[in-house]
């Protein structure tokens, strides 16, 4: 079988690096010249490399960290004492602990404890995350915790990462955003850990790319899939002409050079 991924974000790197590992040569195709998508990194000089935005690892993203240990690199995360504050209203409030979210003057009192209560309740309550599919964010939020809390602290902040969906965010993202343990829940609330790369992912990716080659794969970037079409019993992808990145998000608009290549199966994992 010979499988294409479309996109070399974290997903599509992953999934040809697990699709080489059985044994398959896999072609990634990425738009942008360069590998990691939302969290790729940028080249500040001096041999150093930044991401582009800020990214970190909680302690409940095993899986990342299984795969640093997979690929020897164990040491290259660095876990650090998060150190988060809230800007509300013209003030800086620091809010890692609850401690501090009792402190939280832009709440009453009242507010701030009943948030307190509900931050820990879901996971002691619910261990899966089944009964989160169907009710939002938002609603739940303002049920379990009070108007305030939504409108203080987690409608500014859903709505600064989702923008004009944040009102429909199923609250099965909160529920997962929380350590996965609930026994490690409430020490976890207390120290927050967060977790870095000390070379950037940028060296996950590099290794990644190399285990897929070593497969026989090619991770070909600035070489977009403009058009997926049927073959005869395949799917076709046709790449887009180097530089398309500069002509948006939209593979419509991406020139096409060349003929495309046959495979046996696809996976996209592009962002919309
Ligand atoms: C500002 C910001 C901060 C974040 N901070 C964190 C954080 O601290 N911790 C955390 O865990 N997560 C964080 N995230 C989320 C995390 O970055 C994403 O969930 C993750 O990177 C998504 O990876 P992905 O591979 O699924 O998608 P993407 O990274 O979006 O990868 C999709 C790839 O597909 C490519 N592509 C698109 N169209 C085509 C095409 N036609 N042909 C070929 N390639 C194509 C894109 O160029 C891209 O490289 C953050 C996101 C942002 C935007």
């Amino acid at each position: 079988m010979r499988p294409a991924v479309i996109g070399a974000g974290v997903t599509g790197i992953v999934a040809a690096y697990r699709l080489s590992q059985r044994g398959y040569a896999c072609d990634v195709y990425e738009r942008w010249p360069g590998l990691g998508g939302q969290a790729a990194t940028l080249d500040v000089g001096g041999g150093h490399l930044l991401e582009r935005y800020y990214h970190h690892l909680f302690t409940s993203d095993r899986h990342i960290v299984e795969l640093y240990e997979e690929l020897g690199m164990p040491d290259e995360i660095e876990w650090r004492p998060s150190s988060v504050a809230m800007f509300v209203d013209g003030d800086s409030h620091a809010f890692t602990s609850p401690a501090d979210l009792l402190r939280f003057s832009p709440m009453s009192s009242a507010a701030r404890v009943r948030m307190g209560a509900a931050v820990v309740w879901p996971q002691r309550r619910y261990p899966t995350v089944d009964p989160f599919h169907d009710v939002t964010t938002r609603e739940w939020v303002n049920r379990a915790m009070g108007r305030q809390a939504w409108d203080k602290v987690w409608g500014p902040l859903l709505h600064e990462k989702f923008g004009r969906h944040a009102d429909q965010i199923a609250m099965a993202w909160l529920w997962s955003t929380a350590d996965g343990s609930p026994s490690d829940h409430g020490k976890q609330a207390r120290n927050e850990l967060l977790g870095y790369p000390r070379h950037s992912w940028e060296l996950l990716y590099d290794r990644l790319r190399d285990e897929i080659e070593r497969a026989g794969g090619r991770v070909m970037i600035d070489r977009p899939a403009a058009r997926l079409a049927r073959g005869d019993g395949s799917l076709v992808v046709v790449p887009g002409a180097a530089g398309s990145f500069r002509s948006g998000h939209d593979p419509r608009e991406f020139a096409v050079v060349e003929e495309g290549e046959a495979y046996d199966g696809v996976i996209a994992t592009v962002s919309q």
